[in-house]
């Protein structure tokens, strides 16, 4: 597909979504609510660093739960992939992404994407007291994304004075001995990471780092070792859109994650990241039009992973 083409195929679903108007922006964390509906960005980066981009690409908001994802990285950079898996599970589960549930016969949260799970993940990330611990955090965030990033403090105080849920999962975890840290401070650096914030081509390139083992294709810098990025794309593939997940795997076939911030990341292993944001939320906390885009995008770029006459569309090609 020639440059100009793939630019075509961006403004044209821009184009055509942007009058949608269904779902919700997320309310439950106070700030989030004070959103702009209407914002609408879509960006493509290829493991080449071309970067393809419409609408509020520069709209800065907070990350949410697409930071799971990279939580995850860190945690199996930090204690390696069978410690991590005796905290965390890896099954989906068709339940919603704050559900108190553990597995009864492990005590495990189910998996790093949904809200037990991730809490447990970043209660793993190594540093000495709360101060070392968020810049790692930060710090891993910046590798990924290519320059400094920041934490929302209004979303954060938000998040932090009201998420009583992800309180009581926390406790429901030490209880079981599942996390063995100060909870206190791992909820807050979970809230924390849930407060960073990005842009839409922010997460296009932080998917582009995944699809390319690990690099940013744009500043070149390694982001995470490429041992874990089969266990990161994995987990994303089965459980990366909340009870959404299978139809997601079986529809548009790659994996990606969503956040009840509006935004979607998705990989297509060795060829490109996408990043859509948009903050109206279907009933499963998915952007309604980022979840159109990406299924458009599959379908026209052909990209599901087990599509037969699937395209192995490279950036060189874009250039053709
Ligand atoms: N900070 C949010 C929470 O913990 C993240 C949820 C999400 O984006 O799915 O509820």
């Amino acid at each position: 597909m020639a440059q100009e083409n793939l630019e075509a195929v961006l403004n044209d679903l821009h184009c055509k979504y942007k009058s949608l108007q269904d779902g919700a922006v997320a309310k439950y964390i106070p700030e989030l609510a004070k959103v702009n509906p209407e914002l609408f960005s879509i960006c493509v980066v290829t493991v080449d660093g071309e970067v393809y981009q419409v609408g509020d690409d520069k709209q800065l908001f907070t990350i949410q739960s697409i930071s799971k994802v990279f939580a995850y990285g860190l945690a199996l950079e930090d204690h390696g992939r069978d410690y991590v898996l005796t905290r965390v599970g890896v099954e989906p589960t068709g339940d919603a992404f704050n559900a108190i549930i553990l597995d009864e016969q492990s005590n495990r949260p189910l998996n790093p994407m949904v809200n037990a799970g991730a809490i447990a993940t970043t209660s793993l990330i190594k540093g000495n007291g709360a101060t070392e611990r968020l810049n790692r955090m930060l710090n891993m965030f910046r590798g990924y994304i290519g320059h400094d990033v920041f934490v929302d403090i209004s979303v954060f105080t938000s998040e932090r004075s009201t998420g009583h849920r992800n309180r009581a999962m926390a406790h429901l975890m030490l209880n079981f001995g599942m996390i063995d840290r100060n909870i206190e401070e791992s909820l807050d650096l979970y809230f924390q990471q849930c407060a960073v914030m990005v842009n839409c081509q922010d997460l296009a390139v932080m998917a582009a780092t995944l699809a390319n083992k690990g690099i940013n294709p744009v500043t070149k810098e390694r982001a995470v070792n490429s041992s874990y990025i089969k266990d990161i794309l994995s987990v994303m593939y089965t459980c990366g859109m909340y009870n959404f997940a299978g139809e997601w795997a079986y529809k548009i076939g790659i994996p990606a994650k969503s956040g009840v911030c509006g935004g979607i990341i998705a990989i297509v292993p060795n060829q490109m990241g996408i990043g859509v944001f948009s903050p109206r939320l279907d009933a499963r906390g998915n952007s309604v039009r980022g979840v159109k885009v990406c299924e458009e995008l599959s379908q026209q770029l052909g990209l599901h992973l087990f599509e037969c006459s699937r395209n192995n569309f490279k950036s060189g090609d874009l250039c053709n």
